[in-house]
């Protein structure tokens, strides 16, 4: 029987989220023969992230586009969705482990009476059985899950599903305007004062250089930034550096901060308490730095590296720059 498979797409800022390719990269793996693939992209300003998405060759994309929408409350989301399963009346619904998704996904399970299974970092497809991968324990341990019946909805952690390719054939998308839903708005947001965390947002950086209280000021982290800034990466931080003022917490990666999973993980005068652990110990390859060659950072390190971040992070940088 076919299924059909909707794709929340996040957009930020009228761009598509990386996330928001890798959410349909897992709706490839999951469509059979003859299952459908459709998108939602909601916001206030779509238009660009639309055309983005178009090549992807979609068998539809339904757009919900609102002054409301500019800023994201459940409300106004949450009856976007409901629209678009209105519409779709899908048998999966999947959405990127965000902020947002983290969200909306048990709204949206709930709404439906779907089960749901959340973070999850890999989809396999075998025997007419799904199971879905998903880390446990800060990362210490994973589980595959099935569904026992449906709908289903999934969260899709960012940096670890392949993005989908557009279509070799320059693909089309049957793009279906809904009319916005006009929800009842309980609360609404006044204003939206953004942290500067970088160019690159740290949760989908592809390479992550964090600094620790080894780093020792504010300023220890300007090599860091400045490696990032040629390798396209993002620069992240344990607590402790947070903790001593030396960054803003929004650069936090751990237990109580954020998760990345990017390919490259540098870590700089870090220690390698499991608190931090938690947030990185997924990254494809770990690099660390540290002066103490017993730092527990280098137990799950691929590659280490014991000196004096001072001395090794500007030579890393000079040859990069060679490159
Ligand atoms: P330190 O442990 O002080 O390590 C600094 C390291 O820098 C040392 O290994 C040292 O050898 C090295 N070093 C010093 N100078 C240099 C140099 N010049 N060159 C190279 N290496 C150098 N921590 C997090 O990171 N994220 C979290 O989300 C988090 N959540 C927590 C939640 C709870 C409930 C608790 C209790 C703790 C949490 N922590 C978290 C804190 C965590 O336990 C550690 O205290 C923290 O990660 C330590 O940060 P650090 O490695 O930067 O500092």
């Amino acid at each position: 029987m076919s299924r059909t498979i909707l794709v929340y797409a996040e957009s930020r800022d009228g761009k598509l989220r990386q996330v928001a390719l890798e959410t349909l990269g897992a709706a490839h793996i999951l469509a059979g023969d003859g299952d459908s693939i459709r998108i939602l992209l909601a916001g206030s300003n779509i238009t660009e992230a639309t055309t983005a998405l178009t090549p992807y060759g979609t068998d539809t994309i339904y757009t919900i586009e609102h002054d409301d929408m500019e800023n994201y409350t459940p409300d106004v989301y949450m009856a976007a969705v409901q629209a678009a399963i209105g519409e779709a009346q899908p048998d999966v619904v999947l959405f990127g482990h965000t902020a947002i998704g983290r969200d909306l996904a048990p709204l949206t399970a709930a709404s439906m009476s779907a089960g749901q299974i959340s973070d999850v970092t890999a989809i396999e497809v075998e025997d007419g059985e799904t199971s879905f991968t998903r880390p446990l324990y800060a990362g210490k341990a994973f589980e595959k899950r099935v569904f026992q019946s449906g709908p289903w909805v999934v969260t899709i952690r960012p940096n670890n599903i392949p993005a989908a390719e557009p279509s070799p054939d320059g693909g089309s998308s049957n793009i279906v305007d809904i009319a916005y839903p006009a929800p009842l708005l309980r609360t609404i947001v006044k204003d939206v004062v953004r942290k500067t965390t970088g160019k690159i947002d740290l949760a989908e950086a592809k390479i992550v250089i964090s600094g620790g209280r080894g780093v020792k000021s504010a300023d220890g982290f300007k090599p860091l930034e400045e490696l990032a800034d040629l390798l396209g990466g993002a620069v992240g931080a344990s607590r402790g550096a947070c903790d001593a003022g030396y960054c803003d917490y929004a650069l936090q990666i751990g237990q109580t901060g954020k998760v990345v999973t990017p390919e490259i993980y540098i870590a700089c005068g870090i220690s390698g308490a499991i608190q931090h652990l938690a947030g990185m110990s997924q990254s494809r390859v770990i690099i660390a730095i540290n002066k103490d060659p017993e730092a527990p950072i280098f137990k799950v390190a691929d590659y280490g590296i014991v000196g004096d971040l001072f001395d090794i992070v500007p030579l890393l940088t000079e040859e990069f720059r060679k490159v």
